[in-house]
């Protein structure tokens, strides 16, 4: 099935028992609560628009009624499945500018690239099976995941096992004929509170030889007893202005670090443990990076394209864009779009063949975007700034504007070709993308969401074939340097 966004909120609300904390208070119903009434309401607009044929892109596959399920959980096997993955994934991110990184279609794309592989048969034939069950029960009741794998960052020298707390980061306490017990933690959940299930596996050299109680994959309910989500400090409590806050009143999606105190995961929920090799081996041989890849990109371009937007609106709204420096920095980022969708397209031009015979997008195009596109944000949050200069931060709000200074605010703010409050308004679009807490979460997340950047490039390099490269200099440097 699909959901509506009725459905999500339904799901969510029969998760009575969910353990969650934010600003320092224990939340029953994440539906009522006003930290998290606009994320829902956010969350519930994207599974509408997935039933919502108005848009006219092919929001789902599988067949009709109860066989449909969302595009994201679709295994591609040709060009046009991964056109339609693409097409769909662009309806979300347009949707919210970008601005919701973890949109369940993230998650989706994380298991149906497990599927795909079958990674997980080679932790042992149930382990597969489990992840094929658990795969079809997500993708048939259309669930919300979020992910929770990286390890607090307690002392990043040392190993998990080094740390003074052995169960500082996530590992099995015990094993009995349920499952296994964990104890520890994970972060960061972004919609960690929001979701339906929780999925947790290992990043690449994340668990050292001899450490195997720290090797784990897994998918649970979010309501599963133990586990307690902590969220950091919500940014909007419910009453931000939508007017003053044009995204952090509609976007801000919660982050939470998991707290698994002795958690049972039950045997047909564990799809790996203990097994140090395959846990290293996930992320180079699941498809996971190429598929992930594919969606962050999609949303990324979705961004970037907004903020560009913004960047030439606020110029604009001032005539700043006659000046031959600033058509410098404007022309600078919006090249960065071309550099993206070109990129985007190649890793679909050279789709390859899975062991499995399914398609998957080309990894090393969609590997670059995943460590240039957070610099090319930066730079476009910065020309934002640049541009805007004291325009962003002399904003009153609307409040003012409808009071007794109204007519000041009128004659004084008015812009090139723009009135008062729409000038005023624009500069606090602007502001909200870069400069409140929202806007700096934003940026956040661009640099981090896909793991270390440092190491995001060194793998790059060290997976990459440079074959050719290596030959043309072996040519350069032998005697018959023409013979191409
Ligand atoms: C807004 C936001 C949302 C996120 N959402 C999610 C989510 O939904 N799910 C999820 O699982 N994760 C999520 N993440 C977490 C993200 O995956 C991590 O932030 C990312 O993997 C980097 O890890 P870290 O933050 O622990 O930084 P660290 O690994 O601690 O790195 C910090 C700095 O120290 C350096 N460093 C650390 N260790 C080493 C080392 N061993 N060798 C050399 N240099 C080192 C790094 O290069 C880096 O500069 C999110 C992060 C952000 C900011």
């Amino acid at each position: 099935m699909i959901r509506s966004g009725q459905d999500y909120i339904a799901g969510l609300q029969a998760q009575a028992k969910k353990n969650v904390w934010i600003a320092g208070r224990k939340i029953d119903d994440v539906v009522a609560d006003p930290h998290f009434k606009r994320p829902v309401a956010t969350l519930a607009e994207l599974y509408d628009l997935q039933c919502s044929p108005q848009h006219g892109v092919k929001m789902s596959a599988g067949g009709a009624g109860n066989e449909a399920y969302g595009l994201s959980f679709l295994i591609p096997h040709s060009t046009e499945d991964i056109f339609d993955r693409r097409n769909a994934m662009t309806v979300w991110a347009n949707a919210t500018f970008g601005m919701v990184g973890r949109s369940p279609d993230y998650c989706n794309t994380v298991l149906m690239s497990f599927e795909e592989t079958g990674f997980f048969h080679q932790a042992g034939a149930d382990f597969g099976s489990n992840l094929s069950k658990y795969y079809e029960y997500c993708r048939g009741n259309d669930l919300f995941l979020t992910h929770a794998i990286v390890n607090p960052q307690t002392d990043r020298s040392k190993t998990s096992a080094e740390q003074e707390n052995p169960y500082a980061h996530l590992g099995i306490v015990n094993k009995n004929s349920e499952g296994l017990i964990v104890r520890g933690a994970k972060m960061l959940a972004t919609h960690g509170p929001t979701a339906d299930e929780l999925i947790v596996y290992p990043l690449p050299g994340s668990v050292m030889p001899g450490e195997e109680k720290y090797a784990l994959a897994f998918g649970i309910p979010t309501d599963t007893p133990g586990l307690k989500f902590i969220c950091r400090e919500p940014f909007d409590d419910g009453s931000m202005s939508p007017w003053d806050h044009p995204l952090g009143s509609r976007f801000e999606e919660p982050d939470a670090m998991v707290v698994f105190d002795d958690v049972l995961i039950p045997w047909e929920r564990v799809f790996l443990h203990e097994n140090v090799a395959l846990a290293n081996k996930l992320f180079t041989s699941a498809s996971i990076q190429n598929n992930t890849g594919h969606q962050t990109a999609v949303r990324g371009l979705a961004k970037c394209r907004f903020m560009v937007g913004i960047a030439i609106a606020v110029s604009r709204s001032v005539k700043t864009d006659v000046f031959l420096h600033v058509q410098e920095q404007l022309g600078e980022i919006l090249g960065f779009l071309q550099l993206l969708e070109g990129a985007l397209s190649l890793s679909e031009l050279k789709a390859e063949k899975t062991e499995s015979g399914a398609l998957r997008p080309a990894w090393p195009p969609l590997q670059s975007i995943r460590y240039h596109l957070p610099r090319m944000y930066e730079r476009i949050v910065k020309v934002i700034q640049v541009i805007g200069a004291g325009g962003l931060l002399i904003n009153p709000t609307r409040e003012d504007l409808l009071s007794e200074i109204g007519p000041d605010i009128a004659a004084y703010y008015r812009g090139a070709g723009i009135d008062a409050e729409s000038r005023i308004h624009l500069g606090k679009l602007a502001w909200d993308a870069t400069g409140t807490q929202f806007g700096q979460r934003m940026l956040q997340y661009e640099r981090y969401y896909a793991g270390d950047p440092v190491r995001v490039a060194a793998t790059l390099y060290m997976r990459q074939n440079v074959d050719d490269l290596m030959a043309m200099v072996k040519r350069a440097l032998s005697d018959n340097v023409m013979a191409v």
